[in-house]
């Protein structure tokens, strides 16, 4: 996908402030924090949503639920986090390539977050 912006984020065409890379996945913190620790980690190749994966796609979707948990710990969130993911029109998804919005910080998060 040439012009999507996390894939030219995970080619390195567009700057990010990057935490974790491995074979699989790609992490980086949110331009646009709603809390203290604020990261997305996003699959490298591309997937559009989660209504859009396969059966081939199980373990990406696992690493990136694993290294969230890792970067949390790394990230100042170390007694727990929120995991979200935003798909599709009703999801209210903005960035059409998959990502786990990983947030949390040194207090609670609150109740479920409203549009982040
Ligand atoms: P969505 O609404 O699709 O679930 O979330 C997209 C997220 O991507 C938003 O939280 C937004 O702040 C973040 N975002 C949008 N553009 C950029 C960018 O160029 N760099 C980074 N690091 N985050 C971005
Ligand atoms: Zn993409």
């Amino acid at each position: 996908m040439n012009d999507c912006l996390f894939c030219k984020i995970v080619r390195g065409e567009i700057p990010s402030r990057k935490v974790h890379e491995d074979d699989l996945v790609f992490a980086f913190h949110d331009i646009r924090p709603a809390r203290p620790m604020h990261l997305l980690v996003v699959p490298k190749r591309h997937i559009t949503s989660l209504m859009t994966v396969s059966g081939d796609d199980e373990p990406v979707l696992g690493r990136m639920l694993a290294v969230a948990n890792q970067l949390a710990e790394e990230h100042g969130s170390p007694d727990g986090f929120r995991v979200i993911i935003n798909n599709g029109r009703i999801g209210g998804q903005e960035v059409p390539h998959l990502h786990a919005h990983v947030v949390g910080g040194p207090e609670p998060v609150g109740p479920m977050l409203g549009k982040i």
